[in-house]
């Protein structure tokens, strides 16, 4: 097939003008027959890589997948744009499975996907002799790695089964990125090393903003406020989640859901599928929640408490915005999830601890940075970003920067001299020089210290405190006090300096605001409403979630751009021909009864 025969194809089957990033090398390739490893970050597209090729090549694609409840997700997706699929899993029942297998030896599917328990299995292969395969998908590639952090031991069976059809091309899929892995990915599948495609890790439609914690039932408030569409809120233990979840459900009147391992298996399944329906739904979830969703209009993830590393904080976030509109990744952090991260470092064991103090220390320079957060994470995964993105809190509203190594050394020395035990409420009093009856029992008052702060660096104190704990100069002793730690001794020789980033006084509301105006759903316009009642009406009786029928940035168009015939219509970006087919008439209605 030609280069423009592909992308009338492209266009006929997803309603999409163009490839997107390295989709095109990747599809380019399978075409050609050679077998590739993709990686790609979430959101960029995987599965059109081999859902074009699947309906493009004669044959059918078999499609490696981990998760059941992803797969159906996927098979229904697919199936909306016409492309004929079917699944062969444990969860579908016999009659259906048998339909599935007749209809592949008949050579009427586009896509087959399985269960890698089956790679296994030797009717399996029996089976796929049976009739013409186009391609192997292997989805989530990197769990045949025991490099990677999700090993399955299925996996190991993929190799066997696909070396029994060497002429079948091999295409590896995973957003995990770690040069180990890769190469491991590549030698475990058979792909040669020339195969492999690594797209850049940005999420550019994703602001990220890192706020101290101090009130976070308020300031998740302000962020549903400004952020109508469904979110997902990270908070630290089981009684958080049931707790926040209760709150913000109280105060903002939205649907809230609770989701962690504690629940009974069955509110959870109904509170994730409630989640995967609803246009406005927030989950307040532990990390349980996450993996086997892609639901693609999340619109903001916010974590309630500071993620265990840099990797899990980009993955979590990575659930905002699959569907390329703006959202937003808040993380909220106080000094003392750092303080409890560093504390257990001693339970860890010897040979762990230095890699997981190293994980700490770099959240903790994500949160101090007064630079691009972007740019920090990307050089964190290895690339070489430019210096400022224009879309993080720190681009958009610099917070002002203080050297604050003389302060800090003021502060260090009262904790070191008044004996390692006391909080920082107290050692704030003597360094502030006040007269009050427990500083002066200690005799802290007539300590050197006591008094060496005036009142215009009085309010510095607290930011500075917080910014040594995320940094470990300052360490948590067992019973609530505040001891000297990491490099503390070099800050007071003069040997480290301490430059504290302090955010701007008013939250960046109205440059958010501003920026938001382009790219959110025009909600509260008759038509876009009328629209979206109509997608939902659709989706009730299609049992999909509705995003299966349209994407939010389809439904803009159609109010924006108020297409008047089928053919205007079937211009729009995400209507392909059966979506035309299926669904054009309905929304040309709706569009010129406004
Ligand atoms: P991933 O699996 O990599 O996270 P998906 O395959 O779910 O990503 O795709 C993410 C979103 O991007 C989907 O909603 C899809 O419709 C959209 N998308 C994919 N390719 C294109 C493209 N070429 N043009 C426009 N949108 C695209
Ligand atoms: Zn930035």
């Amino acid at each position: 097939m030609t280069a423009p025969d592909l992308l009338q194809k492209l266009h006929d089957t997803f309603g999409f003008s163009a490839f997107r990033g390295v989709q095109d090398q990747v599809v380019g390739r399978i075409m050609a027959g050679k077998s590739t490893l993709a990686v790609m970050p979430t959101g960029a597209g995987k599965s059109l890589t081999y859902q074009l090729p699947a309906v493009a090549l004669p044959g059918t694609c078999v499609v490696i997948s981990p998760l059941i409840a992803l797969m159906h997700d996927q098979l229904r997706s697919a199936e909306a744009n016409g492309i004929r699929a079917a699944s062969l899993t444990s969860a579908d029942d016999p009659d259906y499975r048998e339909r599935a297998i007749a209809s592949f030896r008949a050579g009427e599917l586009d896509l087959l996907y399985v269960a890698p328990e089956r790679a296994s299995q030797g009717h399996f292969r029996e089976l796929l002799s049976r009739a013409p395969v186009s391609l192997f998908a292997i989805d989530e590639a990197h769990c045949v790695s025991e490099w990677g952090h999700d090993f399955r031991p299925d996996y190991r069976a993929l190799r066997p089964l696909m070396d029994a059809f060497p002429q079948v091309p091999r295409l590896a899929l995973t957003a995990t990125a770690d040069a180990h892995t890769r190469a491991d990915v590549l030698a475990q599948l058979g792909i040669p090393d020339d195969g492999l495609i690594v797209a850049g890790f940005d999420r550019p439609n994703i602001r990220y903003a890192i706020r101290h914690r101090d009130n976070p039932v308020r300031q998740l408030t302000t962020l549903m406020a400004e952020q109508p569409g469904p979110g997902i809120v990270y908070a630290p233990t089981r009684r958080k989640v049931e707790e926040l979840a209760d709150k913000l459900a109280l105060v903002t009147g939205r649907p809230v859901l609770p989701y962690h391992a504690g629940l009974d298996p069955q509110v959870r399944a109904a509170n994730q599928a409630a989640f995967v329906a609803s246009e406005d739904m927030v989950m307040v979830a532990t990390v349980a929640f996450g993996m086997g969703i892609d639901k693609p209009d999340v619109r903001f993830v916010a974590h309630a408490g500071v993620p265990k590393s840099i990797e899990s904080y980009y993955q979590e976030t990575g659930r905002a915005g699959r569907d390329g509109d703006p959202s937003v990744a808040l993380l909220l952090w106080g000094a003392e999830d750092f303080a409890r991260a560093r504390m257990r470092l001693d339970e860890v064991e010897e040979s762990r601890r230095a890699g997981e103090r190293s994980r700490i220390d770099a959240m903790s320079r994500l949160v101090e940075t007064a630079g691009c957060r972007r740019a920090l994470l990307l050089r964190h995964f290895g690339e070489d970003p430019p210096a400022t993105c224009g879309n993080c809190d720190n681009c958009l509203d610099s917070p002002a920067v203080v050297d604050a190594t003389t302060l800090a050394q003021k502060l260090l020395s009262a904790v070191y001299r008044t004996g390692q035990s006391y909080g920082l409420g107290h050692i704030e009093k003597v360094l502030l020089g006040h007269d009050d009856e427990r500083v002066r029992q200690r005799g802290h008052d007539r300590l050197t210290v006591f008094g060496i702060v005036g009142s215009d660096e009085a309010t510095l104190l607290k930011p500075l405190a917080r910014a040594l704990q995320a940094r470990g100069s300052l360490v948590p002793t067992e019973h609530g006090g505040l001891a000297l730690g990491g490099d503390a001794k070099e800050v007071l020789k003069g040997e480290a300096a301490v430059m504290i980033a302090l955010p701007p006084k008013r939250e960046s509301g109205r440059k958010a605001r501003r920026d938001r105006s382009g790219g959110f759903n025009p909600v509260g316009d008759p038509l876009f409403d009328a629209l979206r009642t109509l997608r939902r009406d659709l989706a009730a009786e299609a049992g999909v979630p509705p995003y299966v029928i349209f994407h939010d940035s389809t439904l803009r168009d159609m109010a924006a751009l108020r297409p008047a015939s089928l053919s205007e219509l079937g211009q729009l970006v995400g209507i392909g021909a059966r979506k035309l087919e299926a669904y054009g008439e309905a929304f040309l209605n709706v569009i010129r009864q406004h």
